[in-house]
């Protein structure tokens, strides 16, 4: 047994949060919930992509390219099942789902790469708004 070995595996941490499988989960779901392309769901056929009457968007340019979110899974209550349990397995508590979102928090557990899906999901799931450079969470009706 070597001396040094407490100390390589402080170093490690604060890392191996980010196994957890929760929070790995969440990351995974942000990869997946947005598909290649524009929407093609009726609304967006119909009005030839015009999203200007649509509260929350369907399609999206993240990473130089075009893509949708898929509606089975990006509801808000979606997002927000993924979000709670990687926060209780990363943060050691209950995310409050009122009011202010922590995202510096969140932004901790997510893939610096997945921050603008992140950012994309959150309000076109209707979860949390943006106001103010603040992210306010929306209550859900359950
Ligand atoms: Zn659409």
């Amino acid at each position: 047994m070597s001396a040094e070995q407490p100390l390589i595996a402080d170093l490690f941490e604060v890392d191996k949060r980010l196994t957890l499988k929760p929070v790995v989960d969440f990351n995974t779901y942000l990869r997946n919930v947005f598909g290649d392309g524009p929407c093609r769901c009726h609304r967006c056929l119909e009005g030839n992509a015009d999203e200007s009457g649509y509260n929350h968007r369907h399609s999206f340019a993240l990473d130089g390219r075009t893509l949708h979110r898929r509606f089975a899974n990006s509801a808000a209550s979606d997002v927000l099942q993924y979000l709670k349990k990687a926060w209780l397995s990363y943060a050691k508590n209950e995310l409050i789902t009122v009011g202010t979102l922590d995202l510096d928090t969140v932004k901790a557990f997510t893939d610096s790469e997945l921050h603008p899906r992140l950012l994309a999901l959150l309000a076109a799931s209707g979860l949390a708004r943006e106001s103010e450079g603040q992210w306010q969470l929306q209550v859900l009706a359950d």
